[in-house]
């Protein structure tokens, strides 16, 4: 399979999904959306409402604002990929309990691997948990480790910046960072500004062992 029939494989699976129990009260899941070969994929929790109502993930207050944190780091929302740890709108918007993020771990894992980023984005702590666990946001936001053979870098979530004025100017600060950092992981697998642009062909086959 290629990279984008893995991702509409998983979109599909998540539509009716009930392996968690987060199923009882969604109307849409939200798979996440992106072009298959993203060299950068956003990582955040979990649908709010409005992605709820949209089926589409970061489209509320929280969306606009990563809207206006990706253009102040260059970054077009169509280039890259952004997704969530969990596809299912937990009631209320509270946090995703341990049981769910691991049931729905596996739909994350297969989206990874198939879209292969060079550097994954996490937004909020439940998504930094599942690359640097045990980690403090607060000590780790804004810093990037190389995890395997990609870049990690751990963001505050948008949301939380928002709720919580005291964060916003930290928030805005990692993002201003960003164009370096992705300069740095970039040079550290050895790739160019250029290469990146010279993306390799859509539909050349991605090495998977899925099924
Ligand atoms: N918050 C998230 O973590 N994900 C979304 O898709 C929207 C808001
Ligand atoms: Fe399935 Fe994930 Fe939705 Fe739970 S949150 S029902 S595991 S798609």
């Amino acid at each position: 399979m290629s990279a984008e029939e893995v991702l509409a494989q998983v979109a599909k699976e998540v539509v009716v999904c009930e392996k968690c129990t987060l199923y009882h009260s969604r109307k849409n899941s939200v798979p996440g959306e992106g072009p298959a070969n993203s060299e950068i994929m956003f990582i955040g929790e979990g649908p709010g409402f409005y992605e709820n109502e949209q089926g589409r993930p970061f489209v509320g207050a929280a969306g606009q604002f990563l809207d206006q944190l990706l253009g102040q780091a260059g970054l077009k929302r169509s280039d890259v990929w952004i997704g969530n740890v969990v596809k299912c709108r937990p009631p209320g918007n509270r946090d995703p309990q341990p049981e769910e993020l691991a049931a729905c771990d596996v739909y994350l894992e297969r989206q990874i691997k198939a879209i292969n980023p060079s550097i994954i984005i996490t937004l909020g702590r439940y998504s930094m948990g599942k690359f640097m666990p045990g980690a403090k946001i607060s000590t780790v936001h804004g810093q990037m480790r190389k995890i395997g053979e990609r870049y990690v870098i751990a963001m505050f979530h948008p949301a939380a910046a928002l709720h919580q004025a005291s964060l916003k100017p930290a928030i805005l600060a990692d993002f201003a960072k960003l164009p370096e950092l992705l300069e740095q992981a970039r040079k550290g697998l050895g790739r160019s500004t250029l290469d990146v642009k010279e993306e390799e062909p859509k539909d050349e086959p991605k090495q998977l062992n899925l099924f």
